[in-house]
């Protein structure tokens, strides 16, 4: 299965949380921070480490390291919420960003920003909280893989199964991480029951 749902009693809290509309944006800011914070934990158990040994002040220990780097790709805008958790967790980080615009009458991704790091034998966590019909995600997941990716994650706070279907049809392998999986899409392709336009939620606009 392509689709891993996050189980954990926080999860369910932070969403609902995020989920209702008195929530204000600073505390909604939080919320994603959580959120994202257990959503990149998820997707990173099975991280490869190597061995290293170390000096603690009494003796020698065997420990491990991580072995392989890891690249965070934010969607512009809504996926800069989900970035410092990530960075936080893994300070090594490489950042890569990809700027697409949804057109609110077409619901059409636009591309208009990338720039990415060398993306080689590294792990790419591709970020964007609202898995809609999956043309954003999709139109990313081109771009990345065009650049020689071959481990990609994608990283939602909440997908729809219209979006996990099409990103699945088109990229069978990748994993997907999700807090939830809603019920549909509306007329608008706003997920349902959703919480909303996320980036204006986010940022207040
Ligand atoms: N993007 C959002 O911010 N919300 C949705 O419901 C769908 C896409």
């Amino acid at each position: 299965m392509p689709l891993h749902l996050l189980n954990h009693p926080l999860a369910d809290h932070v969403l609902t949380r995020l989920r209702d509309k008195t929530t204000p944006p600073a505390q909604f800011r939080t919320l994603c921070h959580q959120i994202a914070l257990l959503l990149t934990l998820e997707a990173t158990q099975d991280l490869a480490t190597r061995a290293h040994t170390v000096e603690t002040p009494l003796e020698t220990f065997n420990g491990r390291a991580l072995e392989c780097p890891i690249v965070v790709v934010p969607i512009l805008r809504a996926g800069l919420g989900m970035l410092q958790p990530i960075v936080d967790l893994f300070p090594d980080v490489s950042v890569g960003y990809i700027g697409l615009e949804r057109d609110h009458d077409t619901a059409l991704a636009r591309s208009y920003y990338c720039k990415l790091p060398p993306l080689k034998n590294t792990r790419v966590l591709l970020v964007d909280p609202m898995l809609a019909t999956g043309g954003s995600a999709v139109k990313a997941l081109d771009v990345i893989f065009s650049r020689g990716a071959s481990e990609v994650d994608l990283l939602n706070i909440v997908a729809a199964p219209e979006g996990v279907a099409v990103v699945e049809k088109a990229y069978p392998k990748i994993r997907i991480f999700s807090g939830a999986l809603d019920r549909e899409l509306n007329a608008r392709k706003y997920i349902l029951p959703g919480l909303g336009d996320f980036g204006d939620r986010l940022y207040g606009t």
